[in-house]
């Protein structure tokens, strides 16, 4: 035996084989509670999503949403990474991990995760008082109560600062006027965390948030049919017709678009996770085709051209993992910046989306049926692509934070 072979180490290449799902052994990054976390999410999705999916998704619907809720909230997914108030306290890398596997049976039932925690639940835990988090925390992490999180608007969606549901004083009370757009999980809350204006006379932004039990008069959310992206998620308009609130209905910590932007950038954070998940779904139904369907008498895995496309997919899907886990560290550590989650969701949204697109062709005809899951996953991400913030916009905070010059107006 050589000094080189008898100087190696026990872990050598050959005894450590190459595993398809996990090429660059990003799993060492994660301790044993992290892998228990995900597992249990992923047996979760696979026993009470992935049989109905595609059935829920033709039909343009998430029937048993409200059990689906309770579920979750058993599991600790709702508000997964908040202290207290019955939520589970767990790591950022924690929660992404779980927005990856729900995102790999549906971007339907990860946009209810991440807008009833990272949104609603995140909104009123960071700027609300004490007794507004007693009043709804709890409830909502054992999904009870489901929240939402009015901030779109019909004319204002990037530029929310211009947005025009207002609230006027009168007396003591608060009175909310005005319209809400593509609101997820609208029509079946409980809560609505509402953003609106506030000093319509005095020019400035003056946005505050107000927490809105659904039942007030004059609330109303009709849903929003005929969608080709996320069907199988309700998403509705939000009507604010003069809803009178008591003076405690505002977050007092929460002035100006700061508030719903750092929401938001929880929420995306979520997304930078589970993008990977829809992809990771997509490739994995395009490796399985590729290596059992046959043309020209051999499996299609078998052709270069195959192969190259499954290469360039496995590198992006895994580069884009490993920058979800870099930020979840991040979060972590309390060190990550907006512009990071930024970089996080532009980067992971885009390529997941190509990983689909690219898996679609793979998979040929096939590809556009509900029997694989490619292009649900695919037109999902085309709603994932907008919300949380546009490609461009995205674009733009990055292209900021480059040159110094605000390019946005
Ligand atoms: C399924 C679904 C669920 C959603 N859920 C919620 C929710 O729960 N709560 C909520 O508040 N909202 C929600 N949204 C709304 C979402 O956040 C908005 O759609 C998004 O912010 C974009 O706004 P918009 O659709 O009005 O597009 P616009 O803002 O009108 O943008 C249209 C296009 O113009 C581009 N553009 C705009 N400004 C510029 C510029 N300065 N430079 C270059 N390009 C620009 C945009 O990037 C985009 O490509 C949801 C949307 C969808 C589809």
């Amino acid at each position: 035996m050589s000094t080189t072979e008898s100087a190696k180490p026990s872990g050598s290449p050959k005894s450590q084989p190459f595993d398809p799902g996990d090429p660059l052994g990003i799993d060492d990054l994660l301790d044993p509670e992290d892998l228990a976390i995900r597992d249990t999410v992923r047996t979760w999705a696979a026993d009470r999503v992935l049989p109905h999916i595609a059935e829920w998704y033709e039909n343009g619907e998430l029937p048993g949403i409200r059990d689906l809720a309770r579920e979750l909230g058993s599991l600790g997914a709702l508000g997964m990474s908040l202290q207290g108030y019955g939520c589970a306290g767990a790591s950022a890398v924690q929660y992404g991990l779980a927005c990856l596997e729900l995102e790999a049976a549906d971007s339907g039932i990860r946009s209810l995760v991440s807008v009833q925690g990272s949104l609603a639940m995140y909104a009123i835990h960071r700027f609300g008082s004490e007794e507004q988090k007693q009043q709804w925390l709890p409830g909502m992490a054992a999904g009870e109560t489901i929240g939402c999180f009015g901030l779109t608007e019909p004319d204002h969606g990037s530029d929310p600062a211009g947005m025009r549901t207002y609230a006027e004083r009168d007396g003591d009370d608060w009175v909310l006027t005005g319209r809400k757009m593509w609101i997820t999980n609208g029509s079946v809350a409980g809560v609505a965390v509402v953003w609106a204006q506030t000093d319509q006379a005095g020019g400035g932004s003056g946005i505050r948030g107000f927490v809105v039990p659904t039942d007030s008069p004059g609330f109303s959310a009709p849903e929003i049919r005929h969608k080709w992206s996320l069907r199988a998620s309700v998403t509705s308009e939000l009507v604010l017709d003069g809803v009178r609130l008591p003076a405690d209905a505002v977050l007092p910590g929460a002035t100006g678009l700061r508030g719903p932007l750092s929401c938001l950038s929880h929420a995306r954070y979520g997304i930078v996770w589970g993008a990977m998940g829809a992809a990771r779904a997509s490739f994995e139904a395009a490796l399985d085709y590729a290596k059992s369907r046959e043309q020209f008498g051999r499996p299609i895995g078998g052709f270069q051209l195959t192969q190259a496309k499954l290469a360039d997919m496995a590198l992006e899907l895994h580069k884009g993992i490993l920058l979800a886990h870099h930020l979840g560290r991040r979060m972590d550590a309390g060190r990550i910046r907006p512009e990071q989650v930024s970089f996080g969701k532009l980067n992971n949204v885009r390529e997941a989306i190509e990983i689909c697109r690219t898996s679609r062709t793979i998979l040929g005809a096939n590809g556009i049926s509900l029997e694989y899951p490619v292009m649900r996953h695919a037109t999902n991400l085309e709603s994932v692509l907008t919300y949380e913030g546009t490609v461009e916009m995205h674009q733009l905070v990055l292209g900021k934070a480059l040159t110094g010059l605000d390019a946005f107006r």
